[in-house]
């Protein structure tokens, strides 16, 4: 089964697709870059990557690097000797401005090129060549893999670095740096330099994300305090001097890079990477930043609202073969459900369904792939409309697969619109649900003996509905057993449902205030009853008596008033069905009462 989270994000990527800005020029190797190469990856903290695009195209880390070796910084000499050399406040600079904080006479921030410059400076390592490979290891540590580096791309920018340049002889002039700022400005060129895939992003920001911890390795690369920190300043000045409105707008740390990468850390959650060359003024991808706008709003990951635990939306799992209905059941049944109660699982859910808690959902549902899967949604406060609309889509797959998804939702948690797929189909209880599934997993391997599907099928009241209306009744029956007889209706009571005769005889029979006695009509297998009764005041006219042992289906009145408050179109749709049918039986009576004439 796919994963609809991989649908849902390939169309929020087609957003933002338009060709605005331009592909850095100022260093040579870089204007080359295809202006409409596309990628965007999503790794979440449990190992698992979505990627939509060319993910695995290289690309120069560029000033994506800033966040890690500022990480290698921190943790080689500790947050007080780093804070000694480099502030942590947002500059509003641009990232090459040629500036120290006038107060304190430091680079503003790590995320600027002259704060980045300083970092690498505080790697530890006896010569720029050592402090080298040690950042080489730390990003490849970051990513999960081995990463190389692109000795053209560093040639070509040292080859017009004179700003740069500029900024580490600044730095030594006023005693940032304490050696030979050519050593650093060489180290901080090839860091740049770091050939990166989008996927490789993702899971550097991922790694962030877990709190230090590589999500695919599981190695521990960085100390909770040094990615703390490290988001901190991400957040505040991550993104130049346009950090305030990204954060407003995002709402994620985050950090660019002018080859056209972007990297977004949710915490906690997933590590965000996008990639598209056009560069809007700010030296940030265009296309970039119009995407993480609309995904971060989309999928509600703004860190400011007010949320909500996601990693424990599954409360618990299980299958039917494990944990049947408390129904009892022929022993024959009974063996059979042994086995084939693996193909439905029941997902209990919990807490608020945010966008990384129904993925975590989802990938489960996938990774199981259930023939029929139930959602227990008692115990779900909320759910986004990301949430929402995913499970839908996943019930919706199950059943173009030829399976059932069932919701279990009494308080409407998640609730459904008209215009919504119509695949998921809900129910008040679970041990309801687990009944009908036990009861569909049976009849669909031949082993019902209770109930002729087909007959009901071919009933003429279930002929003429819609599909969708037609599987909602199919599965809200209750199937009900009469020996002979026993009362099935009494004449006066209130409409209780629409009954079909699946086996045996039924009779109804009419006090006639003209004639003395009764006449009873007997009713056979095929036969609904009931429904007329809302004709007439909503009053059974006739008591219906089992004439022999009689199993009918019932539509409950309480079935109907459901459907009508939670699918009003299906609603609509039975009501004209009875409406006909009732006609027909109507019509029918008539011609057979012409024929005595
Ligand atoms: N290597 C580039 C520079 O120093 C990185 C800049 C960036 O990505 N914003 O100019």
């Amino acid at each position: 089964m796919r994963n609809p989270i991989q649908n849902y994000l390939e169309s929020l990527a087609d957003h933002g697709h338009y060709a605005v800005g331009k592909v850095a020029s100022y260093i040579p190797e870089l204007a080359a870059a295809d202006p409409d190469r596309f990628a965007l990856c999503i790794a979440t903290v449990d190992g698992h990557l979505y990627t939509v695009g060319d993910g695995q195209f290289p690309y120069s880390i560029q000033s994506i690097s800033k966040p890690f070796t500022y990480a290698l910084a921190l943790q080689d000499q500790g947050p007080a000797a780093v804070a000694q050399k480099i502030d942590v406040e947002p500059s509003g600079d641009a990232f090459n401005e040629i500036s120290l904080d006038p107060g304190t006479k430091r680079p503003s921030n790590p995320m600027i090129n002259a704060g980045a410059i300083t970092a690498a400076s505080l790697v530890a390592g006896k010569d720029r060549q050592e402090r080298f490979e040690r950042v080489q290891q730390w990003f490849s540590d970051f990513a999960g893999r081995q990463l190389t580096f692109d000795q053209q791309m560093y040639e070509s920018e040292l080859s017009a670095a004179h700003r740069n340049r500029a900024i580490a002889h600044m730095l030594r002039e006023f005693e940032v740096l304490e050696s030979d700022p050519e050593d650093f400005l060489d180290q901080y060129i090839r860091q740049c330099a770091m050939t990166v895939t989008t996927q490789d992003l993702a899971r550097m920001a991922a790694t962030l994300a877990n709190g230090g911890v590589q999500p695919s390795t599981g190695e521990r690369v960085a100390e909770p305090s040094v990615v703390e920190h490290v988001l901190s300043v991400m957040t505040s000045c991550g993104m130049y001097d346009t950090a305030g409105d990204w954060i407003t707008s995002v709402g994620v740390p985050a950090k660019s890079g002018v080859s056209g990468g972007i990297i977004g850390v949710l915490p906690g959650q997933l590590g965000l990477a996008v990639f598209s060359p056009r560069l809007d003024a700010h030296g940030h991808s265009a296309r970039g930043v119009a995407v993480f706008e609309h995904i971060s709003e989309e999928m509600e990951l703004h860190l400011m609202q007010v949320t909500r635990s996601s990693r424990t939306a599954v409360r618990d799992t299980y299958s039917l073969a494990e944990r049947p209905s408390r129904r009892r059941r022929p022993e024959p049944h009974q063996i059979l459900l042994d086995t084939l109660g693996e193909q439905c699982r029941i997902y209990e859910l919990q807490g608020d369904l945010n966008f990384s808690g129904v993925e975590s959902v989802v990938r489960r549902m996938v990774d199981d792939s259930p023939e029929f899967a139930v959602l227990d949604m008692r115990r779900v406060n909320d759910v986004a409309e990301v949430a929402r609309m995913t499970l839908l889509s996943i019930g919706d797959r199950i059943q173009a697969a030829g399976g059932e998804a069932v919701l279990v939702d009494p308080e409407d948690a998640l609730p459904i619109r008209d215009e919504d797929p119509n695949g998921i189909r809900i129910m008040d209880d679970l041990e309801a649900a687990m009944r009908w599934c036990e009861d569909e997993l049976l009849r669909r391997h031949g082993a019902d003996d209770e109930v002729d599907h087909k007959q009901v099928e071919e009933h003429p009241l279930l002929q003429q509905m819609s599909a969708a209306a037609r599987r909602y009744m199919r599965t809200h029956f209750d199937v009900l057993h009469f020996a002979a007889d026993e009362i099935i209706l009494e004449a006066g009571e209130p409409f209780s449902g629409i009954h079909i005769v699946t086996a045996g005889e039924a009779v109804a029979e009419f006090d006639y205030a003209h004639t003395d006695g009764s006449t009873p009509v007997t009713m056979s297998v095929g036969t609904s009853f009931g429904e007329l009764a809302l004709a007439r005041d909503d009053l059974q006219e006739a008591r219906v008596r089992a004439a022999t042992p009689v199993t009918l289906l019932k539509f409950s009145a309480e079935a109907l008033d459901h459907v009508s408050q939670v699918r009003p179109s299906i609603a609509v749709d039975i009501w004209k069905a009875m409406t006909r049918d009732a006609y027909r039986v109507a019509d029918r009576a008539m011609h057979e009462a012409a024929a005595y004439w």
